[in-house]
């Protein structure tokens, strides 16, 4: 079975108004996208579906912690994530054409579908809580920060850098001649 199937919603034969979905996201769920940069994790989603005659409000809480792995030291963080992503979704056959810059939380669904995947939806704002870049110890505050001896041992060279940071003001001293 499709473990993403639970993901389809059927808006057709919803009601006008408001429906609520919950889903529990673990590995299972990153194990469908390849490229997910999140391998593990505990999330709650709940979702808030308003059902309007020509188009859906939808609000997606997210809640509970991704296991990331520390960017110098390798550890296993449990990142704590809790957001909500409100968007809009319009039917529009010609979405594309008809795309403003300034609504960016559109998401525009072909006329003739019947369904909604939101599976994708959770995928990019679970990845868009959490920083891409330099996931490190230190951005879980009251956490403890990078494990030195790990560091030693992994890469001696690289944690000398991290840890000796060059102030660029030290140049011009350096460049001083005595005479
Ligand atoms: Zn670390």
């Amino acid at each position: 079975m499709d473990p993403l199937r639970q993901y389809q919603i059927a808006f057709v034969g919803l009601k006008a108004g408001v429906h609520e979905f919950s889903y529990d996201i673990d590995e299972w769920f990153f194990k469908s996208f390849d490229d997910s940069l999140v391998r593990k994790g505990k999330l709650r989603v709940h979702l808030s579906f308003d059902k309007g005659m020509s188009f859906f409000l939808l609000n997606f809480h997210i809640s509970g912690t991704v296991q990331l792995m520390c960017d110098r030291c390798a550890a296993d963080l449990a990142l704590p994530l809790d957001s909500e992503y409100p968007i809009v979704v319009k039917f529009d056959e010609h979405a594309e054409a008809e795309k403003d810059d300034s609504m960016a939380d559109v998401v525009y669904i072909n006329r003739s579908s019947s369904h909604l995947d939101v599976s994708q939806l959770i995928y990019e704002f679970i990845n868009l809580s959490i920083p891409l870049n330099h996931v490190s110890c230190d951005y879980l505050r009251g956490e403890k920060p990078c494990n030195a001896d790990i560091l030693n041992r992994l890469a001696p060279s690289s944690h000398k850098n991290l840890t000796m940071v060059k102030d660029p003001r030290w140049d011009n001293l350096s460049n001083i001649k005595f005479n």
